[in-house]
């Protein structure tokens, strides 16, 4: 039986990164009917708004959908879509994998980690206004139910994928309250799961030891904001934000997409790496319960990465987006 998932192509290197991953599926012969979905600049030119209610009810429907990234205007303009997309399906949890991947060097070989960030609250909730003319005030939002349900989900994750520890990266030293309310509801969590071990330790120190011991690491346990920043940091570990991808998770509905954002120096070059994408399709996969399609993507993919060749420009090659996805096409 055939799927039916929304694909958003999102904007900047979205489009060709989206294509390169919806071809190496086809090629790979899983049977996917896209919804296609316009959100952001196009769908305000369209329908006159950033996230139509049409597209929301599509992503309701079919559950599933691969995204691209998609441009939030910096400063002013429209709020982000990738943010209100998690928060109007309640897609609380983060899903980061970042692994070494074969033939790609980098300074750091044997990278295994895991990021978990809260993907709901924190600084996101985008609750800000000027109190007075220069001054502005931002509301960081932390509640026990967000921060209890995505520590579970970390601890739940760290059983299934046979990992030993969890670590809870945040700044309970000064955002006593907020930061503290996570780290307590994080170490409560942990009582139910006495095979895994959990630590902590404050975001700026955790930041420097990525960097000199990333290996200590196994599960990270974040909320909103330093999970999207230690997640581009650690992203660097393995060759960048060309390669990392994420799920987003809620009870019902999933979303898939690169870390990246949407790049717009390299834009409509045919450039980008498309290896991001074609890993959160992967990972779609897996969700749906595709592993063997899954597993024949990763195995090209990774045949490509080995034979040192054809890599993009952020891996130090030459070969264009839609060269790489030949290769990757050809390996399968
Ligand atoms: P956002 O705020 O939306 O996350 P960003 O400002 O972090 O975006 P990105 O668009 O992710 O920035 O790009 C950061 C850098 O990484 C840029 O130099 C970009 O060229 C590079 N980059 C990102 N994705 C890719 C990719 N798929 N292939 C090649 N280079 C990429």
């Amino acid at each position: 039986m055939g799927h039916h998932f929304c694909l958003i192509e999102g904007d900047g290197i979205g489009p060709e990164v989206v294509e390169s991953a919806v071809k190496v599926l086809e090629a790979a012969k899983v049977n996917i009917k896209w919804e296609r979905l316009i959100v952001g600049e196009a769908a305000i030119k369209k329908y006159g708004t950033p996230l139509p209610e049409s597209m929301l009810a599509l992503i309701r429907k079919h559950k599933i959908a691969l995204k691209g990234p998609v441009t939030t205007p910096v400063g002013s303009g429209f709020s982000s879509v990738n943010v209100a997309l998690r928060k109007e399906f309640n897609l609380y949890s983060n899903f980061r994998p970042v692994k070494s991947l074969p033939g790609v060097k980098t300074r750091f070989d044997n990278i295994d980690l895991y990021i978990v960030r809260e993907n709901t609250e924190g600084l996101y909730s985008g609750i800000e206004h000027t109190v007075t003319a220069g001054v502005v005030e931002s509301i960081k939002i932390v509640t026990k139910e967000a921060s209890t349900r995505i520590a579970e989900f970390a601890f739940k994750t760290a059983v299934a994928q046979k990992r030993k520890k969890v670590t809870v990266i945040h700044k309970a030293n000064i955002m006593k309250l907020s930061d503290g309310l996570f780290l307590e509801c994080a170490r409560k969590v942990a009582k139910k799961y006495p095979k895994i071990k959990i630590d902590d330790m404050i975001v700026d120190n955790a930041s420097m030891q990525l960097v000199m011991n990333p290996w200590q690491f196994d599960v990270l346990l974040l909320e909103n904001l330093y999970g999207d920043i230690v997640s581009d940091l650690a992203a660097g570990l393995v060759g960048g934000l060309g390669l990392v991808a994420g799920a987003n998770l809620g009870k019902r509905e999933a979303i898939f997409e690169p870390v990246h954002g949407s790049a717009p120096l390299i834009a409509g070059k045919n450039k980008a790496n498309p290896s991001a994408t074609i890993t959160a399709a992967i990972m779609m996969l897996r969700h749906v319960g595709e592993n063997k399609a899954a597993n024949k993507i990763e195995k090209a993919l990774f045949k490509v990465f080995k034979s040192g060749k054809g890599f993009t420009e952020d891996l130090g090659g030459r070969a264009s987006t839609q060269t790489m996805t030949k290769n990757i096409i050809a390996s399968l």
